[in-house]
């Protein structure tokens, strides 16, 4: 079964304007394997400017960090799915770890987000991974499970099939401690069997699981490489078009 390969970029807070415009130029001008969904997740701001320069670049494709779970309303700060929408957006991160700690999303809120996010033609690229002291007490694997079941298990079949999942161990985001191939590969497996339970195989052999945490242009290859791994969401190294090109020539 051959899924699609993904280099997701995760921006984060960072660059300011001419430097955004800059780094999503030189992703846009670079060399990239044609088979590859090239996405970058860029602060909101950028977003329209990001989305109109990218338009007709084939294989790169724009993405939101978030979204609010409301459609509209008195949310002071926040962008919704139909604005997102609205200026062609059709990816949207959600559930990342920094959202989860520092905005106090959970599992509850994260299913309203994808819920609305599906019901504004947006693909959710939705975030799980287990802290350090859940992988240390050996039940990182059904709790990461546990994530996707409350957030994603009322989506029907369809949906579901559109959705891209990025597996990203907190204690391997911006540390530079990368999890190995062997324990990506282990997670990726007892996930995708986990929907193969819940929907069926064929489901879950269609939807892209991608790896995240500390992924850079000297290990992305062999973790690419994982039976069960299509891909990564890439923050630092995403920030720099050589590494970030790299990467996204890193699948064999
Ligand atoms: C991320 O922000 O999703 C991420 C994986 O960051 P980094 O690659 O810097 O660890």
């Amino acid at each position: 079964m051959s899924r699609a390969k993904i280099a997701a970029g995760n921006w984060k807070m960072n660059k300011t304007f001419e430097d955004a415009l800059q780094l999503s130029r030189e992703i846009a001008n670079g060399q990239r394997a044609e088979e590859v969904i090239t996405i970058l997740g860029v602060p909101s701001i950028y977003l329209k400017m990001i989305v109109d320069q990218v338009l007709h670049v084939p294989g790169l494709e724009v993405a939101a960090q978030n979204c609010h779970a409301k459609p509209s309303g008195a949310y002071t700060g926040e962008i919704s799915a139909p604005m997102l929408n609205s200026i062609g957006i059709k990816y949207v991160i959600i559930g990342h770890s920094e959202r989860r700690e520092y905005f106090a999303e959970s599992n509850e809120e994260l299913a309203e987000k994808v819920n609305i996010a599906f019901s504004n033609d947006l693909v959710p690229i939705f975030c799980c991974g287990e802290s350090l002291a859940i992988r240390k007490s050996g039940n990182h694997l059904d709790y990461v499970a546990n994530q996707l079941k409350e957030s994603l298990y009322h989506l029907t079949g369809e949906q579901i099939s559109n959705l891209i999942i990025a597996y990203e161990p907190i204690w391997a985001i911006g540390t530079g401690e990368t999890a190995s191939p062997e324990q990506a590969q282990e997670m990726h497996e007892y996930l995708r069997n986990a929907i193969a339970k819940q929907y069926n195989s064929k489901i879950a052999n269609t939807i892209p699981i991608l790896y995240g945490g500390s992924v850079n242009p000297a290990n992305a290859e062999v973790i690419f490489s994982q039976k069960d791994v299509d891909g990564g969401l890439v923050g630092g190294a995403s920030l720099k078009s050589p590494d970030f090109l790299k990467i996204i020539n890193s699948f064999s």
